[in-house]
């Protein structure tokens, strides 16, 4: 074999193409052996990623990546790496292999680490302020709320809420996410929350449960009682790259009671979860202040941060999870209003999100939704939470009137 650099086949070529640079500065290096002696020698990746020919064909795409991706931008970025070696084609191919659909906007970005949202801000910004209700990370602050006992009114009727919901999620500074990190990283993410939560007391104690240990049995059944993230299929999350390796480093931590949880490592670091059958979802919420504070207290004893800052709030992988990372939601019964032709503009004034039962990416069966707030920036969780829960009972109010065959006029939001 011989290549330009004039290596004969007897050179050993032991790490072709590692990316290297500094802060913003990128390079190829070629190592190779050569008459025994280690050279390198260093090539401008520039003539590699050509930025008109690299732009990738957006035209069919409706994503929020797609929308603020400017030929201009990804010319500025396509040779840059974060000071942990992403790069902006990390960033965006979850974007460029699934062009969406003007009804079901999605993000189309994913950070690779915590720089990715500062290096890359021009893009980041743009895909925040869109995709949040205008949220501007360059003027806005994010604030944060944990005192449970501001929530108001939110036990709901449990002749139509099945369950209730809260999760956020972490990040441990220093370490790349998900879509980019290696498997040393990943695991050593796994190790140090895995022994901040052997430290939990009370009703919080639990178990973690590696996915690479359970059977198959073991984790369906999991799945099917909701307390368990699948195995990534959807080519939302393959396309980020979050699927690689799986299971390894992989994990869920629960309590006895099951209604305390903690994902390792499936789209975020960490997601912590509080969840029960039922509407009581002051309950939920109390358990989800008090069991976060908790491991947040344990993960600090351990030596870490987390990744936050002023503007963002909680960073995390996916931009539509920055800020308190909350999602709070029930599963509810809406046989009727969702039938009714305002239904969708109804959440979107209310500033809801619906999805299946089956969680994210899946149908809605039966009349029954996962509903829950479609912000996480801006708000304090306890604004957020308190958003859901008279959300909910507004659209449970609409769906006795129904019931009942009377209007439902005064009670739908103004939309126009
Ligand atoms: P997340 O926002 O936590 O990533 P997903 O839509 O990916 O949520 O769903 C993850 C799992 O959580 C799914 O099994 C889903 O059924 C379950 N889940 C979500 N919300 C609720 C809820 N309110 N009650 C019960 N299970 C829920
Ligand atoms: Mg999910």
């Amino acid at each position: 074999m011989a290549d330009d650099a004039g290596i004969s086949s007897k050179d050993l070529m032991i790490g072709a193409a590692c990316l290297g640079g500094g802060a913003f500065g990128c390079y190829i290096v070629n190592k190779f052996v050569s008459g025994g002696e280690t050279k390198c020698e260093k090539q401008d990746v520039t003539f590699l990623n050509d930025p008109i020919k690299n732009y990738p064909d957006l035209s069919k795409h409706s994503n929020h990546m797609a929308n603020c991706l400017t030929k201009g931008i990804f010319a500025k970025y396509c040779n840059t790496i974060t000071p942990n070696g992403v790069t902006l084609d990390q960033c965006i191919q979850t974007g460029v292999d699934n062009p969406g659909h003007p009804y079901i906007m999605t993000v189309g970005l994913v950070a690779g680490d915590e720089e990715s949202y500062e290096v890359f801000k021009d893009l980041f910004y743009p895909v925040i302020k869109e995709r949040m209700n205008g949220y501007d990370p360059y003027s806005m602050k994010h604030p944060t709320d944990l005192d449970h006992t501001k929530l108001k009114g939110a036990v709901l009727d449990v002749n139509y809420v099945l369950s209730s919901r809260v999760r956020t999620g972490r990040s441990v500074r220093g370490f790349r996410l998900p879509p980019a990190c290696n498997r040393a990283e990943r695991n050593e993410v796994e190790r140090i929350v895995v022994s901040a939560l052997s430290n939990l007391k009370g009703d919080l104690r639990g178990k973690y449960y590696a996915l690479k240990s359970m059977t198959d049995a073991e984790q369906q059944a999991l799945i099917d009682d909701h307390f368990l993230f699948d195995k990534p299929v959807s080519p939302l999350l393959t396309c980020a790259g979050m699927a690689r390796d799986w299971p390894d480093g992989r994990g869920i931590f629960h309590n006895e009671r099951k209604n305390f949880l903690v994902w390792v490592n499936e789209e975020d670091h960490t997601r912590v979860i509080s969840m029960q059958r039922g509407g009581n979802m002051r309950a939920v919420f109390e358990r989800f202040c008090r069991g976060l504070t908790e491991v947040e207290q344990e993960m600090k004893k351990q030596g870490t941060q987390f990744m936050h800052s002023d503007n963002l709030g909680y960073i995390l992988t996916c931009p539509s999870n920055l800020g308190t990372g909350l999602r709070a939601g029930v599963h509810v019964k809406l046989p009727l209003l969702s039938q009714d032709p305002r239904f969708e503009k109804i959440l979107v004034a209310m500033r809801l999100q619906k999805r299946g039962t089956g969680g994210v990416d899946t149908e809605a069966v039966g009349g029954i939704f996962d509903i829950s707030n479609a912000d996480r920036i801006g708000k304090s969780e306890v604004q957020l939470v308190q958003m859901v829960v008279t959300g909910i009972s507004r659209l449970i109010e609409m769906e006795k009137r129904l019931e009942k065959k009377e209007s439902i006029s005064d009670l739908v939001p103004d939309f126009s």
